[in-house]
């Protein structure tokens, strides 16, 4: 069998505390680059470029290794690791940031390792763009390169995140975070303002609504998430989403429009389970089997054409 092709992902690998209506969480591993790995292992290896404190405890580094997280890429400076601390409100939808402390993170410049270098499949998750630009300009010749962003870049560093828009091939993003880019409230009006930044696909997450995807000819599909009884922190919903969304696409290597739905509905469902417990302590423990089953009740519940499932 030929090896699935790997995922390279560049974003935050951090400490988050964590304040939910019913539950509060200190210190516990979190970072965009994190949720994104431990979804998108399910599929293929990963290649983990980010950079974690002296004070990042060996067994999460030994965690990552177990699930076959390539950890070359990882520097560990002298220094505190990346920390961020939110609260969600009644409505888990909403979140608000309420610390970000950027530490080790300032000084991170990430070179790649020659045959991260090689990678076609890239994810750069929620970080600085000029750190996401850094990564892009030493790739040879990636096939699919998707990003994510969050409102302190917005806010802060919106023309770096431009110059990315500019160079990738997927956007993905939270709903809030496009009507902050657009400053729209019309979910439509905004997706056709976001892609005039550049030359991607869209896809806009909604929490709890599930996630709608934008293309440059005005195709658009919408999928429902799938309704869970018990959100216990959606924190890294997103990440999960396209580890899934991005794990599908590059085990299979295709890009085609059906494979980018098939992708959307992987996404979803990973997302689902990630966000039944705190950090990555569901995604963890998922596999195929488990992946596989909630697949069929969603494509049961939605009437969405059955997709072949090939988690590795
Ligand atoms: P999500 O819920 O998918 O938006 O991702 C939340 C994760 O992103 C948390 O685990 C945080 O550690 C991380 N995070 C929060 N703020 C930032 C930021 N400004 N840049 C990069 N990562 C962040």
């Amino acid at each position: 069998m030929t090896r699935p092709n790997s995922i390279l992902v560049t974003g935050t690998v951090a400490f988050d505390s964590i304040k939910t209506p019913l539950a509060e969480m200190d210190e516990i591993l979190g970072g965009s680059a994190t949720f994104f790995a431990m979804a998108a292992r399910l599929f293929t290896t990963v290649q983990l470029v980010a950079i974690v404190g002296n004070d990042f405890p060996t067994h999460h580094l030994k965690m990552f290794d177990e699930n076959g997280i390539d950890l070359q890429g990882l520097v560990r400076a002298e220094g505190s690791t990346f920390r961020w601390k939110g609260e969600y409100e009644e409505n888990m939808n909403v979140r608000h940031t309420l610390e970000t402390h950027l530490n080790v993170l300032e000084q991170f410049d990430p070179v790649l390792p020659p045959d991260y270098r090689k990678s076609k499949y890239v994810f750069l998750a929620n970080i600085n763009p000029d750190l996401q630009l850094r990564v892009l300009d030493q790739l040879e010749s990636p096939k699919l390169v998707c990003c994510d962003t969050m409102n302190l870049w917005i806010i802060h560093q919106r023309s770096d995140l431009e110059k990315v828009l500019q160079r990738v091939n997927m956007f993905i993003i939270s709903e809030e975070e496009a009507f902050m880019l657009t400053k729209r409230t019309n979910i439509v009006r905004a997706a056709h303002e976001i892609l005039r930044l550049g030359n991607f696909s869209l896809i806009i997450k909604r929490g709890g609504y599930g996630a709608i995807l934008f293309t440059q000819d005005k195709q658009i599909f919408a999928i429902p998430a799938y309704p869970l009884e018990n959100v216990v922190d959606p924190t890294g919903a997103g990440d999960s989403f396209a580890g899934g969304f991005m794990g599908y696409l590059a085990s299979n290597d295709s890009l085609d429009l059906e494979a980018i739905h098939r992708a959307m509905v992987y996404g979803n469902i990973i997302a689902s389970f990630s966000v039944e417990g705190f950090s990555i302590e569901k995604l963890a423990t998922l596999n195929r089997e488990t992946v596989r089953n909630r697949l069929s009740d969603f494509l049961r519940m939605t009437h969405l054409v059955p997709t072949a499932v090939h988690v590795e």
